[in-house]
């Protein structure tokens, strides 16, 4: 699956499309196509691993999902879910979820928790894991879209280890400090996988997603689904520790 940093450089490739009259959007999405009939695209935007089409009394958004793919004046041979055409372009998203939503973004979603916009705000997301999250595992709490908007599989993984936390960790049993630093390695690490994603190159550096040893230590990792996401999970079982 994307994760945001990989959705914000696709987007990114979008910008040019900012301020362009759409004709109108096709796909077999069931949202509501009727709105979008020549409509100017006032701004594109990602929100964790959504994009968001701007319009003047509502926003679309479109999610990648697992098997998600976005093909600008390409097309696949696949019908497309949603599309937006204009004048001299088109916008292809295949196997996605569309969703029309009245109103503004900012008033939609909660910045404070993406980890790849200025506004993320660190003391409001460690604040509300401890609150909110305490007695969970901090390896299925890092995927809780709503809390760590953005982050994936991938992302996950690499910033537990280098935080040097063990994935089911209970978060009421992780000291504050720790649990700061695994933020901050969250958002650091994030925007490593936003450069690496360009060139292609996020599998070839991550220290131990998809690897069978640490690096550090030689230590064979274990490899299995943890906790309650069920996702593949890498773990060094020297240099996480597990905090009782
Ligand atoms: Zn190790």
């Amino acid at each position: 699956m994307p994760e945001g940093p990989t959705i914000l450089n696709l987007k990114n490739k979008l910008n040019r499309y900012k301020g362009k009259n759409v004709v109108e959007a096709t796909g077999y999405a069931e949202v509501d196509k009727t709105l979008i009939k020549d409509v100017k695209l006032l701004d594109v935007d990602a929100y964790g691993k959504n994009f968001i089409f701007v319009f003047k009394d509502f926003f679309v958004t479109v999610h990648l999902g697992l098997f998600g793919s976005m093909l600008i004046n390409k097309r696949k041979k696949v019908n497309a879910s949603f599309a937006l055409q204009f004048e001299e372009a088109e916008i292809n998203f295949y196997i996605s979820k569309a969703k029309i939503i009245p109103g503004k973004p900012q008033d939609h979603f909660n910045y404070k928790t993406d980890i790849l916009k200025d506004e993320f705000d660190g003391e409001y997301v460690l604040s509300t894991v401890q609150e909110k999250y305490a007695d969970k595992m901090i390896g299925d709490v890092l995927m809780e879209q709503d809390l760590f908007t953005g982050v994936g599989n991938i992302i996950r993984i690499e910033a537990l280890y280098r935080a040097k936390i063990h994935p089911e960790t209970i978060v009421k049993n992780i000291p504050e400090k720790k649990l700061m630093f695994l933020i901050e390695s969250v958002v650091n690490y994030a925007y490593e996988f936003l450069e690496q994603s360009k060139k292609d190159e996020v599998k070839e550096k991550t220290l131990i997603y998809g690897k069978k040893i640490c690096p550090k230590d030689k230590r064979e990792l274990i490899i299995e689904e943890m906790g309650k996401v069920k996702r593949k999970t890498y773990v060094c079982p020297k240099c996480q520790k597990k905090y009782e």
